[in-house]
């Protein structure tokens, strides 16, 4: 039962250890992707592990994901005809969410899944092979490398990351058993489109609200933690949490306002009442089997 285990857990000390999963030629022989040769594409173009698990035998019964935590494009593609100025733009990736993810990585004891090629590429919070994985435009920032893909380029994509990256998160969460509860750490830019954006703390919830509306009552870091916000599942961004939604008891996506990720303290403060938010969540009536 969560409660006993939340417990346990907090007693015992931390792991760090990190293990590689899924270095670029595995990566290649995805499991549930399948493969067809004659739509191989650029798959040779990764030089690299796609997917990473930081502290893999953490105890708490809570799987942490990071899917947008790397700006890496492997060099084949050319920075995808990005602009220098673009290069490490939010629309690359997620500012400050692998450092906050890792932080409650060690707070919680829990494992953390961290992608390791920009979302540019493939996005792994998105459908596989589609148009939203790999866009051609994200708010003002153009994406020359993404236009006019072929069927074939996108699906070797998502070979190439996505299925990999999903195979190394379901095989993380069926050795932990149900019992669990899956989060997804984001971070999101303070304007969009011009307009500032107020949300500093935003709970997504997929079809499961439970997790996140109990976090929302437990945070007191900033008064302007909000659900559902800056966006929510109808946009689209909960894939994640919707794929693997069967094998875990509960879930919940955290998005950071990424000018609070900048500062040390500020980030170890939101670390640390995100990760009380969570346990507390978790030993309530609501998580308890
Ligand atoms: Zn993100």
């Amino acid at each position: 039962m969560l409660l006993g285990q939340i417990k346990r857990v907090f007693s015992k000390p931390g792991h760090s250890q990190s293990r590689p999963v899924f270095d670029g030629s595995l990566a290649l022989d995805s499991r549930d992707a399948g493969r067809s040769d004659d739509a191989v594409g650029n798959e040779a173009a990764f030089d690299r592990r796609v997917v990473e698990i930081a502290n893999p035998r953490g105890r708490a019964p809570v799987v942490l994901v990071c899917e947008h935590a790397s700006h890496h494009i492997p060099d084949a593609y050319e920075n995808l005809g990005l602009p220098e100025a673009d290069r490490l733009a939010h629309a690359v990736w997620d500012p400050g969410a692998e450092c906050l993810a890792r932080a409650m990585s060690g707070l919680l004891d829990a494992p953390v899944v961290l992608g390791r090629v920009s979302r540019l590429v493939h996005d792994c919070n998105r459908p596989a092979a589609t148009h939203e994985a790999s866009p051609e435009q994200v708010e003002r920032i153009a994406v020359p490398g993404n236009r006019d893909l072929t069927e074939a380029e996108r699906e070797a994509r998502a070979r190439a990351v996505y299925f990999p990256f999903h195979a190394a998160l379901a095989d993380l969460i069926a050795e932990k058993g149900p019992a669990m509860a899956l989060v997804t750490v984001h971070s999101f830019s303070p304007t969009w489109h011009g307009e500032p954006r107020s949300s500093e703390i935003g709970l997504l919830h997929d079809a499961d609200d439970q997790l996140a509306r109990v976090m929302h009552k437990g945070i007191t870091v900033s008064n302007r933690v909000e659900l559902n916000q800056p966006y929510s599942a109808a946009d689209g961004v909960t894939h994640t949490l919707a794929r693997h939604a069967d094998r875990v008891q509960a879930s919940v996506m955290i998005e950071v306002r990424n000018d609070l990720l900048s500062a040390a303290n500020s980030a170890n403060d939101i670390a640390g009442a995100l990760s009380n938010a969570l346990s507390e969540a978790l030993t309530t009536k609501a998580f308890t089997p």
